[in-house]
Formats: structure tokens, sequence, C-alpha cells
């Protein structure tokens, strides 16, 4: 992956995470508090803003200035995940310049932070099946859209969406419809 492909990526991710704010935060209405999409619409905003105006032109600082902005901005329990997921990818984006190194980075991010794994109904539920995908070489939009729509059998053991326990079950997560358009916009971007 390189710069430019990047530079691409996370405009698209944040012009689709704003098109699609309402509807994560209706996602987050059913089972959580209401707000993840304008969490996440406040926070890429910002970010992009920061992406254009410093222009960075390594993939590690790309990536860690989007963390920090999102870490700061996006607020809730998915700035800090997402801000661990993109400055874990700025880490491994020193030494590497390899689509899964850096995305494994980024979910082992997210894990130290949130400690949550495969099946709670998390973010995690589309990253574990999209990185098996890219180093398999058979990432498609569909791969990314099934992974998220997995979440919606599970019952929620980590995050805001587990106090309803049972009740959490046959809902779509919202962290992870927004990493599915993470994903998508990482595939349209041609990463
Ligand atoms: P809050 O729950 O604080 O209002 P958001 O609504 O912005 O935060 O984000 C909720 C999303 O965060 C959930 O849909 C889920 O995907 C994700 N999430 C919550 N807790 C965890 C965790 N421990 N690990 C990974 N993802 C989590
Ligand atoms: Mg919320
Ligand atoms: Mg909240």
């Amino acid at each position: 992956m390189n710069v430019e492909q990047t530079t691409k990526w996370l405009a698209l991710f944040a012009a689709k995470i704003n098109d699609n704010k309402q509807y994560l935060s209706d996602l987050d209405s059913a089972i959580g508090d209401g707000d993840h999409g304008m969490n996440m619409a406040r926070g890429t905003t910002e970010m992009q803003k920061a992406l254009e105006e410093k222009q960075p032109d390594t993939l590690m600082d790309i990536f860690k200035l989007a963390g920090m902005q999102l870490v700061s901005k996006v607020g809730g329990a998915s700035g800090p995940l997402y801000g661990s997921a993109f400055l874990g990818m700025a880490k491994a984006a020193k030494d590497s310049d390899d689509l899964a190194t850096i995305l494994e980075a980024g979910l082992e991010g997210i894990q130290k932070r949130g400690k949550a794994v495969a099946g709670e109904k998390t973010m995690i539920d589309t990253w574990v099946p999209v990185i098996a995908a890219v180093k398999a070489n058979e990432l498609t939009k569909e791969v990314v859209e099934q992974a998220a729509q997995s979440t919606i059998d599970m019952q929620a053991t980590k995050g805001r969406a587990s106090y309803l326990g049972e009740r959490s079950i046959g809902h779509l997560d919202p962290g992870s419809v927004s990493s599915q358009y993470l994903f998508e916009t990482m595939i349209e971007a041609g990463v």
C-alpha cells in the first residue's frame, strides 16, 4: 500500500461515514445510546480536515495523525478504539507497507484497548474476517458486508449493547457497520 492510495482511502471513509451517520446512529439507538454515527462523523470530519491541512507524506504519519484525531474527537467507546487501531497501524507502517501486517496491528490495538474477541458483537467481528481474507488474497465487498452482517445473530458481551443481554440478538452492531465502511472504502481506493 502507498501514500496516494491511503490518502484517498481515508477521504472516502470520512465521506462515507458522513453520508451514513444517521443510519449508524439509528443502529446504535436499537442496542445502545444512539450516538455512533454522530460520534464517528465528528471524528472523521476532523481527521479529514487535519489530513488536508498537514498533508502527511508517509504511511506512518498519515495513520498517526488520523489516530490522534479519532482518539480526541470521536468520543464514546469507539473513539479510543478506532484511535488505537490507527495508532497501531502507524507503528506497523514504520517498518512495513504490507496491508495485512498493518491491519493486524490495527486489530491488536483495538483488542489491547477493548479486550474483546471475535463473536462478542463488536467492530472486531468485521476486522477478523477481513484480515483473514486479505491474507488469503480474497477480499471483496461481499466479504466485508457479510462480516458486519454476521453480528446480527450474536449476543453482545462487550460495550453498551451488552447491557441488553439476549435482547441484543437480532440487531446489527453499529461499530461493525462503521468498520464495514472503513474496509469498503479501502477496496474502493485500490489499497
Ligand atoms: P458508546 O457505546 O460509548 O456510545 P459508540 O456508540 O460510538 O460508543 O460505539 C459503539 C460501538 O463500539 C459498538 O457498536 C461496538 O462495535 C464498539 N465497541 C464497544 N465496546 C467495544 C470493545 N470492548 N471492543 C471493540 N469494540 C467495541
Ligand atoms: Mg453509542
Ligand atoms: Mg455514547
